[in-house]
């Protein structure tokens, strides 16, 4: 068997959860799975985060998912739904839909449903994704509440810049705020950053998701800062090693060239296992426990590490290419991009072993 495995840790999930509850004091919270759980199984997830107060996804087929796993949670489907089609089941199988279009209401408007289908509508408070800005958000709201389909209104936004500290949320905040000045509904607003940071804006519903897979939203952080821990441990092994003599390169374009006499392992795991192709030599890595450097150019089915200082590195050395000592936001950072990308990408070749 290829050594590279993605360890998925259940007990670090749950903990994580409980960081988000205490963050969120009486504001509920909407486990946000989308995306195979960021990465690490969607029913597996679900599972594991079951004392949350309900679920977030995109689809249908996910929200299946976590109805098989016997979870009868509230569902909400953030970007609505994209066909009428789909709103018996959506009615059937109990879920929310965002509404962020008027044509989605016109659809509501000539379903035929079983029960009345709770809806999510969705403010554009500056974002600009999705959403209606104030004024025809009140006359969606007025509409929906006229149609026997439709059961209980949440009002939702969503912040471009809470993990921004110097921009912040307070300009859309005041703008949500405004937009529904006099309006009792319940009120969904935070992702993971906002629940940390922006007591003001928890809402009555909030949607966590990165910091449950215990990666930290802001940059130049890590989750262990937020008493976080890292649900995904990518592993894999030495399968070779070479010395190299100064000046000989490595790799394809020779694109590390050894500054010194030393000593570098082969590890298997590319960029078709979802480790990025962009990080650089230097991006941190651990070998047998250690940490050191990657060198080169990371091709499809390996990467090199430098063995310099880890005398007892050998074929079959484990590696730890991110997870405990290796923070998922690190090695993210080296290669330009943002923990989300790195565990929403993980391949399917990946084996996954649940603890
Ligand atoms: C993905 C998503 C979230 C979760 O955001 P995190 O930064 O992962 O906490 C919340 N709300 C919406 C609308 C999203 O699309």
């Amino acid at each position: 068997m290829r050594p590279i495995v993605a360890r998925i840790d259940s007990a670090a999930l749950a903990h994580n959860l409980m960081v988000a509850r205490q963050a969120a004091g009486s504001t509920r919270l909407v486990a946000v799975v989308k995306a195979n759980g960021y990465g690490h199984g969607l029913a597996r997830v679900g599972q594991a985060l079951r004392a949350a107060d309900g679920y977030a996804v995109l689809t249908l087929d996910e929200a299946a998912t976590l109805r098989a796993q016997g979870l009868s949670h509230p569902i909400v489907l953030l970007e609505g739904f994209f066909h009428p089609d789909e709103l018996p089941e959506i009615a059937r199988r109990r879920l929310i839909p965002v509404i962020h279009r008027d044509d989605q209401i016109d659809a509501l408007a000539r379903a035929r449903v079983e029960h009345r289908i709770d809806c999510f509508l969705k403010f554009d408070s500056g974002m600009h994704r999705l959403g209606f800005a104030a004024a025809p958000a009140r006359a969606a709201l007025q509409r929906l509440r006229a149609l026997p389909q439709v059961g209980q209104v949440t009002l939702m936004s969503h912040f471009a810049h809470a993990d921004e500290p110097e921009v912040g949320v307070a300009t859309q905040l005041a703008d949500f705020r405004a937009a529904t000045q006099g309006l009792t509904h319940a009120v969904s607003l935070a992702n993971s950053a906002t629940l940390l940071r922006y007591p003001e804006a928890r809402g009555d519903w909030a949607r966590p998701g990165i910091m449950l897979y215990g990666a930290n939203p802001f940059a130049g952080q890590t989750g262990a800062d937020l008493g976080l821990l890292p649900a995904m441990h990518l592993e894999s092994r030495i399968i070779a090693t070479h010395h190299l003599r100064r000046g000989e390169g490595v790799g394809y374009g020779h694109a590390f060239r050894a500054e010194r006499d030393l000593k570098i392992g082969v590890v298997a795991c590319g960029y078709a296992d979802g480790y990025p192709r962009h990080a650089p030599t230097g991006t941190p890595i651990m070998v047998e426990g250690r940490l050191t450097r990657t060198l080169g150019r990371v091709s499809m089915d390996m990467l090199y590490a430098d063995l310099t200082g880890i005398p007892g590195a050998h074929v079959g050395s484990p590696v730890v290419l991110w997870g405990a000592g290796v923070p998922v936001e690190t090695v993210a950072a080296a290669a330009g991009t943002i923990a989300y990308e790195l565990l929403t990408a993980l391949a399917p070749r990946v084996r996954i072993e649940a603890t």
